[in-house]
């Protein structure tokens, strides 16, 4: 696919203007370039649009469901109107709650707060760490990295047998890998998790950005992601989904906005209503404009056509591809095949070299940011490259040895066509 094909091609979006796309950068050999941003998966650039909403907005803000003025008011509306936005954008079923985090490592442990007691939680070995730690030790089931997608379905239910079928069990699955950037099959995975009585959340950080989310027509039980991957800035994230766990447990944070009244006990202590909507976990004074950004990307997205957007990484992924090919010696990871479908994030190793001295070549010599390491993935990489590669620690071995780690390039709304 050449570069003035896909210029050429009227259905295919432009790239979406983002903050940064400007910077230039200095090259070791002399001279400079334009920075080539190739690592959407860890933060995505803002998106200008979102940037220019949130200060259009900012002079404004006021604190949100504690007073009567303008401002406060506008600031609780404008609140409420980005949990809307972000419900539409998820497809959330009537019922549904959203719950403003701090991220996407913060939706899974807010999750993980609020289990029913007992709980069995079944992750795959291939989660990022977010999604494999958080639960409580001794309650977790680890599953073997399958090989296809239909061998994942297969694995979990084989798990699912297996388990105590009286108990409440949550599936934690990845919607699209950090790694390899491939697709998981997540409808295939809750059909097989409800058939067995459990439920399911999906760590959407990579998805979201990349791919339309539907919790209804997937009927998956949450959905997390993180506003920085999903071209807002940092410190803002979300679970949506199901309310009946989050409103049956005791807040995730307590204090100030999650109780509805306090008063002292008749035994000293303190009788305390807490909320049952999503302010229940989100006590204190919430980042109003952490969701406003995550809104306003939502809706930006949707504007422009986010299928369009998809269809346009997808000829992407296809050139860097192609262009992979076509250099002896590198190999992209993949666990599900070559042809499996993937959204704009690719790792790959190069033979007789260390990726993280590759990875900083690629930024010094070329001004190309990407990512080198295990990804917060360890043991996905090590079933990546297991036995091939030896396993001198996260930063890996001298050029010329083998080291358990790649690099990674990853792209999206805003990545240039050229
Ligand atoms: N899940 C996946 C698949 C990720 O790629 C990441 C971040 O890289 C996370 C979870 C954690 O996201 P955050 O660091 O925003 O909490």
């Amino acid at each position: 696919m050449s570069v003035a094909t896909l210029a050429a091609d009227q259905s295919v979006c432009p790239p979406l203007p983002v903050l940064g796309r400007d910077v230039r950068v200095p090259l070791v050999t002399g001279g400079e370039v334009t920075y080539a941003a190739l690592d959407y998966a860890a933060s995505a650039p803002a998106l200008q649009r979102v940037w220019d909403d949130v200060a259009a907005y900012a002079p404004y803000y006021g604190s949100v469901h504690r007073g009567a003025g303008y401002l406060s008011q506008l600031s609780t509306e404008l609140f409420e109107n980005s949990r809307a936005e972000v419900a539409a954008f998820l497809g959330c079923r009537p019922g549904d709650q959203v719950v403003f985090t701090r991220s996407t490592t913060d939706s899974l442990n807010l999750l993980a707060a609020v289990l029913p007691a007992g709980c069995r939680v079944f992750v795959f070995e291939t989660e990022h760490h977010a999604a494999l730690l958080p639960w409580p030790a001794g309650h977790v089931t680890v599953l073997d990295a399958p090989r296809s997608p239909r061998q994942a379905v297969e694995i979990l239910e084989r798990a699912l047998a297996d388990r105590d079928p009286h108990g409440p069990a949550l599936v934690c699955v990845t919607g699209a890998s950090n790694v390899t950037g491939e697709l998981w099959p997540v409808r295939e995975l809750a059909a097989a998790a409800h058939a067995h009585g459990a439920r399911i959340v999906v760590d959407a950080a990579q998805l979201a950005p990349h791919h339309p989310v539907d919790i209804a027509a997937c009927d998956v039980d949450w959905v997390a992601f993180s506003g920085h991957k999903l071209y807002a800035p940092f410190g803002s994230g979300v679970l949506a989904g199901r309310a009946d766990w989050l409103t049956r447990a005791r807040p995730y944070l307590a204090g100030g906005g999650a109780s509805r009244t306090v008063a002292r006990g008749g035994d000293g202590g303190l009788d305390v209503e807490w909320h049952t909507t999503a302010a229940r976990h989100e006590a204190g004074s919430p980042n109003v404009i952490g969701a406003y950004a995550i809104a306003a990307a939502c809706k930006a997205l949707t504007e422009a056509g986010f299928e369009r957007l998809v269809e346009r990484e997808q000829r992407l992924v296809a050139r860097v591809r192609e262009g992979l090919a076509g250099v002896p010696g590198v190999r992209v990871l993949s666990l599900f095949g070559d042809d499996a479908p993937r959204v704009g994030v690719l790792s790959f190793v190069v033979d007789g070299w260390n990726s993280s001295h590759f990875a900083a070549a690629l930024s010094a010599e070329y001004g190309i940011g990407v990512r080198d390491g295990l990804f917060c993935a360890h043991p996905l990489v090590r079933v990546l490259l297991g036995g091939e590669r030896d396993e001198p620690g996260e930063c890996g071995a001298p050029d010329g040895e083998r080291s358990l780690n790649a690099v990674r390039v990853s792209f999206g709304a805003g990545t240039p066509d050229e």
